[in-house]
């Protein structure tokens, strides 16, 4: 029996390697995962492995929960797609209920299906209302891969693919643990800010549109901006005219313990973007604006029509994840699992002197890993290692997407995760550090 599946897990790489395109950095993760429940993943041996990276960050509520499961088997049977230019309620229930849940002046929404084609829409709308076209971010970005969102990432090569989407500028990310902007060893942001936009005014063509940012950057190092410091951004867009266009793909909809990341800095964006999260593991994402902005992109023609804009079973997934959300007040769950979660990491950094850095908010944490503490040399071969580690042992946690960076570990769960399950996951990761640190 152990050979017959021996031979047919061997089959299955040796079809995978034949044909499929491979497309990431590390390549696949060593496991045949067959299903997928709540905050546990199953290979086909039947071995449970707690996920704490909620599927790419997207499974929120936990893998197939019961009320997405639900809504799509119904939504599928009874309306599953339509015609762009046709309106169903669950199109117009999912709006009204995002605009309740954000503050004046977002109540505008389109309904699309991943992130980077919402941040696609975002930038087309910030260039028809600006009339300009220049779009500044930072530089450990990450908005998508199509055009015009990946001209706006940075946590990817962008070597080997020709000219990308002209107007593209970049100010330092402000990561408070490796700044070189410092003042009695803190972290000078306002000049690292002035800095940055000094370079901005210096190469812009004089078309600066919008400025596009999460508030907690995830994929970038699980970075999140000072206090204050969005609102210093908001003040250099206003005096340039820019839109603040903020992506919250992985920060929205309760995860760092707040309905939007955003509103812990203290500022409104002119348009939001949301994806992963909105969709609890399937493909949903929503642009949001204001009146002001949408009645002026429209009367200029504004154009979007994908085959699945407005589809009532996208729609109905949002409006069920929005409902569950608000029934189980999960912001606090968000933050008191958040609160265990960053506890036990500062637990585990009293005790691995390789742990540099341990931060984020809720449960979207992140722990920086150097081989000495004062020097901040990042530990690259054992943060890969460390995972590998983690797999081995049941955790599924990854690895920040920095060019050449292996050292930054992003810990995600589900917000439905139990705290047994939570504290599972910490002990292994104590393990990995440990037998990765003998490698
Ligand atoms: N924005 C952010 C902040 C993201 O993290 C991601 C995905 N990692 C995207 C946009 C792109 O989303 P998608 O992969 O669904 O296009």
């Amino acid at each position: 029996d152990s050979v017959d599946s021996l031979s047919a897990q061997e089959e299955f790489w040796d079809t995978a390697r034949r044909h499929l395109i491979r497309y990431g950095r590390g390549g696949f993760v060593p496991a045949i995962i067959e299903r997928a429940e709540g905050a546990h993943l199953y290979d086909e041996s039947g071995r449970m492995i707690i996920d704490f990276t909620s599927g790419q960050m997207s499974s929120l509520l936990g893998h197939s929960h019961p009320a997405i499961v639900a809504t799509v088997r119904e939504s599928i049977a009874t309306l599953d797609h339509l015609f762009s230019g046709m309106l169903s309620r669950p199109v117009v229930d999912l709006a009204a209920a995002l605009a309740r849940t954000l503050p004046e002046p977002l109540c505008k929404t389109m309904i699309l299906s991943t992130g980077g084609e919402s941040n696609e829409a975002a930038i087309k709308m910030a260039k028809l209302y600006t009339g300009k076209h220049e779009i500044v971010t930072f530089d450990q970005s990450y908005h998508g891969v199509t055009h015009a969102s990946g001209a706006a990432t940075y946590s990817l090569s962008r070597a080997g693919y020709g000219p990308v989407v002209p107007g593209n500028l970049i100010i330092p990310t402000p990561n408070s643990y490796r700044s070189v902007f410092r003042k009695d060893g803190v972290h000078d942001w306002q000049t690292e800010l002035d800095y940055g936009f000094a370079m901005v005014d210096r190469q812009s063509v004089g078309s600066l549109a919008a400025f596009i940012a999460e508030p907690l950057l995830s994929t970038g190092g699980i970075i999140e901006p000072p206090t204050g410091y969005f609102a210093a951004l908001r003040k250099k867009c206003d005096e340039r005219g820019m839109l603040l266009i903020v992506d919250e793909a992985q920060t929205g909809l309760c995860r760092t313990g707040d309905w939007y990341a955003f509103q812990r800095h203290g500022v409104v964006p002119d348009i939001l973007t949301l994806s992963k999260t909105l969709g609890a593991g399937l493909p949903v994402s929503a642009v949001v604006t204001s009146d002001e902005i949408e009645t002026t992109c429209s009367d200029r023609g504004f154009m979007f029509t994908t085959t699945h804009v407005s589809d009532p079973l996208a729609a109905a997934v949002g409006r069920t994840v929005l409902r569950t959300l608000e029934e189980g007040r999960f912001e606090l769950t968000a933050q008191r699992l958040g609160e265990r979660l960053r506890r036990g990491l500062l637990d585990l950094q009293q005790r691995h002197e390789r742990i540099g850095d341990v931060r984020g908010r809720g449960l979207l944490q992140g722990i920086e890993l150097v081989m000495d503490r004062k020097t901040k040399e990042p530990a690259d071969d054992y943060g890969t290692h460390v995972t590998a580690a983690c797999f081995d042992l049941g955790l599924h946690l990854n690895i920040a997407q920095l060019p050449g960076v292996n050292s930054i570990l992003r810990l995600a769960p589900p917000l439905t995760i139990s705290e047994p399950d939570l504290d599972t996951g910490l002990g292994i990761l104590d393990q990995a550090l440990t037998i990765a640190a003998e490698r």
